[in-house]
């Protein structure tokens, strides 16, 4: 299915993602802690998500998949 899928136990929960998507459907899962300690990034939005690539580019741990 097309869309942004993040991998909650490799992310950090930087938040360079956050930035970076233009549709602002990426954000920080507060209630969530991964196996690093981290609250991390989720989609909230997948529907919306244009595949552009860009929080994909941004991550830093590659924490992210784009399916087009
Ligand atoms: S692929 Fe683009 S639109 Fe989709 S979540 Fe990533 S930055 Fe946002
Ligand atoms: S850029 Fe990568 S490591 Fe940083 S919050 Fe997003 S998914 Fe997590």
């Amino acid at each position: 299915m097309p869309g942004a899928y993040i991998d909650a136990n490799v992310c950090k929960g930087c938040g360079l993602c956050v930035t970076a998507c233009p549709k602002k459907i990426i954000q920080i899962d507060e209630k969530t802690i991964n196996i690093k300690g981290y609250a991390p990034a989720h989609v909230v939005d997948q529907e919306a998500c244009v595949a552009c690539g860009a929080c994909y580019a941004m991550c830093p741990d590659c924490a992210i998949t784009v399916e087009r």
